[in-house]
Parts: C-alpha cells; sequence; structure tokens
C-alpha cells in the first residue's frame, strides 16, 4: 500500500535534510511563505525546497531523488515569464540561492568563474572593479541569477552586440538526474574537442541537468557611451536606419530598441513619471546605444551619423543624451513596462521574425485582434535589431486569463508564414508548449525527445516543460 501524500512528503523532507543539513530544507509549509515568482502573487508550492550549498551537495540530492523517483525542478531567481519553474506538490525544488560565490575573475584570460545562484548584476559590478564587463543585461538583473540566465539562454537590451548568453558561456558543470557531476568548465574560447557539450544545457531550462557553475566571457569595459532617441514615420525607414548606422558606428552599436507609437505613448504620458524626449506623434521610435572607448572622438561620429540619417530623410527626427542621467531616463522610458498594468490585464509575448515582415505582421496581428476580442489594447516594443519584439495585449479584467488562448492564436497564428520564433528570449517554459510546433518543426521535436530521453531516462528535471 502508497503512503498517503503527507506522509511522502514527511519521508523526503527527513531525508534530504538528512543529506545536507536541516537549515539547507524547507517543509512545504516554510516554502509556501514564499511566492512563485518575482510578478506572482501565488505560493510556491512542492514537497520540499532544497537549497545545497556546492556541488557536491546537488549531486547527494539529486542521486537521492533519482533511486526514490522523485521528481526535481531547478529554480533560480525566478524572474522568468513562462512557467519554466513551476513545481507540483508531490516535486523538489532545487534553488541555487545558497550558491553565490563569484570563485575567479582572471582579467588577462578575461574570464569569471561562478557559481550558478550568483545574481547577474553581482557579476556585472565585479567584472566592472577589474574595468571588465559581463555584457549581458536585462531587466531583471539585481534577481535573476547566471545559471538561471544559462538554462534559459537570456536575451535583454545588448545582444545585438554581444549575442545571447549563450553566446557567453564559454564552460559549465552540469549535475545530470542521476547525480553525475559532469565538469565540462572549459575556459578557452576556442576548443572544437568534439561535441559542445555546454550548449546542450544552455537553453534547456533544467529539463536536461542542473547547471552548478559556469566559466563566463568577460570582455573590455566600453569608456564612453552614446545615445539617442530617434523617430520615425515609415517603418522600411527603421529597418533602412538600423543597417546604416551599425555601418556608419563601425561596430559599436550595442542597443536598437524599438517603440511602435503606441508603446511610445504609454510610457511617456502621465500618470507615467516618463517625459516624452521627442514629440508624440511618429509612427516609430528608436532607442539607440553606442558603446565605445574615446569619448570625444566617439560623440562626434555618432553625431555624423544621426546627421547624415536626417540629411537623408530616413529619420524624422532626434534627440541626443546629453549626459548620464540622460542615458537613464532613455532606458527609464524603454524598461517601463509597468505601465501596461494600469487599467487591465496585460497578456505578454515575446516572439521573433524577419525585421522586414514586421510591419506586415503587426497589421496581421492588429487586424486578428480586433476580430476577436471587443475591447483590448496592444502595445508593441522590443530588441528590434535583434528581430525580437515584445507584445503586451492588455485586456478587462473581467475578460482576465480566460482571454489568453485566443489572444495567443492571434499572436502566434501569423508567424509559422515568416518562420518565425514563438519564443525569442522567453524560453518555452509551461507556457508556450503547446505552440513549440509553429517554430520546430517534427524531425527537430523528435530530436529533442531523443536527448531527454538519453540525458534523463526517467523523466525526474523539470518534468513537463518545453517538450
Ligand atoms: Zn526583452
Amino acid at each position: 500500500m502508497n503512503p498517503e501524500p503527507e506522509n511522502q512528503s514527511m519521508d523526503i523532507v527527513a531525508s534530504l535534510r538528512a543529506l545536507v543539513g536541516p537549515v539547507a530544507v524547507l517543509d512545504a509549509a516554510e516554502l509556501a511563505a514564499r511566492p512563485a515568482g518575482v510578478w506572482r502573487s501565488d505560493p510556491l508550492q512542492a514537497a520540499a525546497l532544497v537549497r545545497p550549498a556546492d556541488t557536491s551537495e546537488v549531486a547527494a540530492v539529486l542521486r537521492w531523488c533519482h533511486a526514490h523517483r522523485v521528481a526535481v525542478v531547478p529554480q533560480g531567481g525566478l524572474t522568468g515569464l513562462v512557467h519554466g519553474a513551476d513545481a507540483a506538490p508531490d516535486q523538489v525544488i532545487l534553488s541555487l540561492e545558497r550558491m553565490r560565490t563569484i570563485e575567479l575573475i582572471d582579467p588577462v584570460q578575461r574570464v569569471a568563474r561562478v557559481q550558478a545562484g550568483v545574481p547577474l548584476q553581482a557579476l556585472q559590478e565585479a567584472a566592472a572593479a577589474q574595468a571588465l564587463a559581463f555584457p549581458l543585461d536585462l531587466g531583471a538583473r539585481g534577481t535573476a541569477t547566471l545559471g538561471g540566465n544559462a538554462a534559459t539562454n537570456a536575451g535583454g537590451n545588448r545582444v545585438i552586440r554581444y549575442g545571447m548568453m549563450r553566446e557567453m558561456v564559454l564552460g559549465l558543470e552540469v549535475v545530470l538526474a542521476d547525480g553525475t557531476v559532469v565538469d565540462a568548465l572549459n575556459a578557452l574560447i576556442k576548443n572544437n574537442a568534439g561535441y559542445d557539450l555546454r550548449q546542450i544545457f544552455v537553453g534547456s531550462e533544467g529539463t536536461l541537468g542542473v547547471i552548478t557553475r559556469l566559466v563566463l566571457r568577460l570582455r573590455e569595459q566600453p569608456r564612453s557611451r552614446q545615445m539617442a532617441f530617434v523617430a520615425f514615420d515609415r517603418f522600411d525607414a527603421v529597418a533602412a536606419f538600423l543597417k546604416r548606422i551599425d555601418r556608419d558606428l563601425g561596430g559599436s552599436l550595442s542597443a536598437f530598441e524599438v517603440m511602435w507609437q503606441s508603446y511610445y505613448r504609454l510610457v511617456t504620458t502621465a500618470p507615467a513619471p516618463g517625459r516624452p524626449p521627442l514629440p508624440q506623434h511618429h509612427a516609430y521610435y528608436a532607442l539607440i546605444e553606442s558603446q565605445g572607448a574615446h569619448a570625444e572622438a566617439d560623440a562626434a561620429r555618432f553625431g555624423a551619423a544621426l546627421e547624415s540619417a536626417l540629411e537623408a530623410r530616413l529619420v524624422a527626427d532626434a534627440a541626443v543624451a546629453q549626459s548620464e542621467s540622460d542615458c537613464a531616463a532613455f532606458w527609464g522610458l524603454r524598461d517601463d513596462v509597468g505601465q501596461a498594468l494600469r487599467g487591465g490585464v496585460p497578456l505578454l509575448f515575446d516572439v521573433s521574425l524577419p525585421i522586414a515582415e514586421m510591419e506586415r505582421y503587426a497589421a496581421e496581428l492588429e487586424a486578428a485582434l480586433a476580430a476577436a476580442l471587443a475591447e483590448h489594447r496592444l502595445w508593441i516594443f522590443g530588441h528590434l535589431g535583434d528581430g525580437n519584439l515584445h507584445v503586451i495585449v492588455q485586456v478587462p479584467p473581467q475578460a482576465g486569463p480566460a482571454a489568453r488562448p485566443r489572444v495567443e492564436s492571434c499572436v502566434y497564428g501569423p508567424l509559422a508564414a515568416y518562420r518565425g520564433s514563438v519564443s525569442a528570449e522567453h524560453g518555452i517554459g509551461l507556457e508556450k508548449k503547446p505552440w513549440l510546433h509553429l517554430s520546430r518543426n517534427a524531425a527537430e521535436i523528435a530530436l529533442m525527445r531523443t536527448l531527454k530521453s538519453a540525458l534523463d531516462p526517467l523523466g525526474l528535471l523539470n518534468p513537463g516543460k518545453v517538450l
């Protein structure tokens, strides 16, 4: 006869406490005091939450769970947006929150070695203290962890210059479902000795192994930056300007963030705190940033590039940041996504498609939403330089989450025709699993399943996510 579920979870807690010590294990009642995510109000639920202190404890926990067929959900900073770290009452949460040591910053090799629970911002600051930069950057930098950034292949604001997290991970240490520790802590930029094992785990959302340590590539710290807000009256001018400014800046373009008019108005109209750097009647706005090494020469080149785009009538208007506080205010507008919370329920999406198709996609989306929903608001913005748009559809409070499936059809449906992606940078988690087939074909999904069953034959790691 099976034990009662409650007894079973008490056994889990007691067994894990015996393995890693009492303070490292929270029981179901204790962990219910924590929210399920940074932007969520529902409580965490699981049989236990384990916080190992190091890799050997992670391995011990996974070995025990493997032997007892207990499913494990790895968690980082819980800033994800696709329910990729949700757990069930009979599962164990494995939190990397106590593994927060920056083990090494090597200024010659320009690498850092860190434990997976180090927050992104902590590494950015430690690198800056040595005149280096870790260029991954995103709004949740203070909370998101490097292990989570790697497990989800985070993107963010400077992908156009430095790539996604995938491009910054040189090596990693990972613990497999059965507790085997794989040290693949490569610190070389070039290493073609066989299969690239790290990339199997980057972006796997905790379904193939638990990342415990990372070797990350650092860059020289930029010593100057220039920013501008620019306005456009036509979409083809946005695309043409991206090409032109990237060429004219000689590789220093570090952000190209675009806002459709409605989003610009949302974040520059009271009660939003932001003020409009440019009049609000243009069709599109872009925030552009350039990072260089020689403030005066860089500013002159940046100004000349903008000037020539204005003369060519690609750009309708431009405002150049005159200070670091201007730069912060410009980024503040871009990041003030919270304004979409006012007056309804915001449904947030993250899609990729070829830049040349974006105008048509936006028009199709607008038409589809108008046909599907009586009342809604639509805002489009995002990392256009990377082909990545964020779409927010706000529905009335009474429509709530029930409207989501209809909105999803409108947002995702047209993407297949463009070979776009239902997830540019947020991952699949639980939320986008029904739509994976739009962006990945049957042979690709079959190969993913082959990998999953090879690495986690019992299906114990973050079950039900992605596939
Ligand atoms: Zn983004």
